[in-house]
């Protein structure tokens, strides 16, 4: 089958009970056994596994053509079971620029558990082997990264990190599997804030972990997952799981309407930098080509002027609501430097755009009215 119809179709099917076509939600904690103490049905108890999250899993699974998934209740608990899955003492590569919440795990909770880190430019393969030590056994992607859509060659890093016998997860939370297959370009794992484009709505909290084999490391994810116990709830899993059957054709519309809002901003003289990597002129445009299949739906922009200048850029868009998280049928706005604190790399006149699911040509306007009458 093919992606939107695996969309669809994948881990769903009517209820064999009721001959519901829509699946119903299990709210049980807990699964009957058999006589012999069995339990037929496949499930015990629902922090290790619920009907809801095993057809959800089979549908992340099958959209990046992996071998198993495992969901979780966040994209940071996900993102968590990987770093639990290895040892005191080993050491991780992860990008300069991606979601901050990543190194601050790193720095806040793991470093105190014996895990090292070093940051590289991923966007130079050159300077993640230079930062490759005799103990790396990990190497983070993320691409594109949030906030500033900088993109990384993913076959590239996962030849040079499988050379060096260390995993690589890709966070794909932006492209999506619809614009993007890591596991197909060599990476061990992909990571997903399913919060974001899966869910699709802003109504549901989950994050995701798809791995290319069934071997040893994913077994130690899963028990990170099952008795580390942040798992996804059933009512999640079903949001999630209904979001994914709308996903390709949501991507293509975000995509589209991404573009034509960066092409438009990319020509305002009011704009000092427009950062999507579908642009002409953008550094990370060929690799993009290469490796994506769509763009995406998010753009970077900064306004001509400082921090002030940029928020009340933002304070004057109406379509636009001014919030964190991306993904969602309406678009957002948000000075990105505010959330990420001190530590934070990212220009101060940043504005980052979740392009949603509006008519473009009522978003172009919002911003050209915008952007022609902050002060
Ligand atoms: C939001 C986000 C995360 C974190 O996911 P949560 O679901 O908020 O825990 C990780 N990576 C990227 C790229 C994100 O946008």
């Amino acid at each position: 089958m093919h992606l939107d119809s695996l969309a669809v179709h994948a881990g769903r099917r009517p209820d064999p009970v009721s001959g519901a076509v829509a699946p119903p939600i299990h709210l049980s904690t807990t699964f009957v056994r058999g006589e012999d103490g069995s339990y037929p049905s496949g499930f015990t108890y629902a922090r290790d596994g619920n009907p809801n999250r095993k057809s959800l899993e089979v549908a992340l699974a099958a959209l990046d053509g992996g071998a198993a998934a495992a969901a979780f209740s966040s994209g940071q608990a996900a993102t968590a079971a990987v770093f639990q899955a290895l040892a005191p003492g080993d050491h991780v590569v992860i990008p300069r620029a991606a979601y901050h919440g990543t190194g601050r795990l790193l720095d806040e909770i793991f470093a105190r558990w014996g895990l090292r880190h070093s940051l590289a430019d991923s966007t130079d393969p050159d300077a993640v082997r230079a930062a490759l030590e005799p103990e790396t056994r990990l190497v983070w992607i993320e691409t594109p990264s949030n906030p500033t859509l900088a993109i990384s060659d993913i076959a590239a890093l996962t030849t040079l990190a499988r050379e060096a016998g260390a995993h690589t997860v890709v966070d794909n939370t932006w492209a999506t599997a619809v614009a993007q297959r890591p596991l197909a370009l060599g990476a061990d794992l992909v990571m997903y804030s399913t919060t974001k484009y899966y869910a699709g709505h802003s109504d549901a909290m989950s994050g995701a972990l798809v791995t290319g084999a069934d071997d040893d490391f994913w077994a130690r994810i899963r028990v990170a997952q099952a008795t580390g116990g942040a798992v996804a709830s059933p009512f999640d899993c079903w949001l999630v799981h209904r979001g994914i059957t709308s996903l390709p054709c949501r991507m293509r519309q975000h995509t589209a309407s991404a573009s034509t809002v960066a092409a438009f901003l990319a020509a305002h003289p009011a704009v000092e930098a427009v950062h999507y990597p579908g642009l002409p002129g953008h550094p990370g445009r060929e690799v993009a080509a290469r490796q994506m299949a769509l763009f995406g739906g998010m753009v970077s922009v900064q306004p001509r002027g400082d921090a002030t200048h940029a928020l009340a850029v933002a304070a004057r868009l109406r379509l636009f609501t001014r919030a964190t998280s991306l993904g969602g049928v309406e678009s957002l706005v948000e000075h990105r430097r505010s959330i990420e604190g001190p530590l934070s790399v990212t220009p101060d006149n940043l504005l980052r755009l979740s392009v949603g699911l509006e008519d473009p040509r009522d978003l172009v306007d919002d911003l050209a009215q915008a952007l022609a009458n902050a002060r």
